[in-house]
């Protein structure tokens, strides 16, 4: 496999999770927001935004995937796994590392809207606009890239290089 290089590096991703942390923290004081991390990919942004937001909230996930074998669908993605908790009437912040197309959130988005949310923003750590196939809107978004594959922090090649502490390119792709 190819050797990954850094993209952006863990303090300045750890520096930007802070400045979103605020942000959001500000936005949802006094409430209790559940945060719904899109699996695999924002497991480890997920933990380090809970932990950088230090405030009441509740978490869940869900599993969405353009090539998978679940019971609904939204046009080109299936859902893989639901969220295990209840969302009707809860402030619900949905917790994304990549947002490419935007199939994948509006799939989400959709799911979410029929389960009777009383709000839904989302947060994205990576946005590439440039590869948007239907309007998503991001409420909250790290860093917007440019269309090259990413990997770490908890995206992958193949299951590979989730582990990177760093955004990485893979070396074939810089
Ligand atoms: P979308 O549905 O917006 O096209 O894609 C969202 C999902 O595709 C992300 O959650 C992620 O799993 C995957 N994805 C999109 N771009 C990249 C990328 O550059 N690198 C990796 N590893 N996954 C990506």
């Amino acid at each position: 496999m190819s050797r990954p290089r850094i993209f952006i590096d863990r303090e300045e991703i750890a520096r930007k999770v802070a400045v979103l942390a605020a942000r959001i923290r500000a936005d949802y004081e006094g409430k209790n927001p559940v945060l719904i991390g899109a699996l695999k990919g924002s497991f480890v942004f997920m933990s380090d935004l809970v932990r950088a937001l230090d405030m009441p909230l509740a978490v869940d996930f869900i599993s969405v995937s353009s090539y998978g074998n679940g019971r609904e669908s939204c046009g080109e993605v299936q859902l893989i796994q639901d969220l295990k908790g209840p969302v009707q009437g809860r402030d619900v912040l949905v917790v994304e590392d990549i947002i490419d197309t935007g199939l994948t959130l509006a799939c989400i988005l959709e799911n979410l809207k029929k389960k009777g949310a009383a709000s839904v923003k989302v947060c994205a750590l990576l946005d590439k606009p440039s590869r948007r196939r239907v309007p998503v809107h991001i409420d909250y978004i790290g860093f917007t890239v440019p269309d090259r594959f990413i990997v770490g922090y908890g995206l992958d090649f193949n299951e590979g290089y989730r582990y990177l502490p760093d955004v990485c390119l893979l070396e074939d792709d810089c």
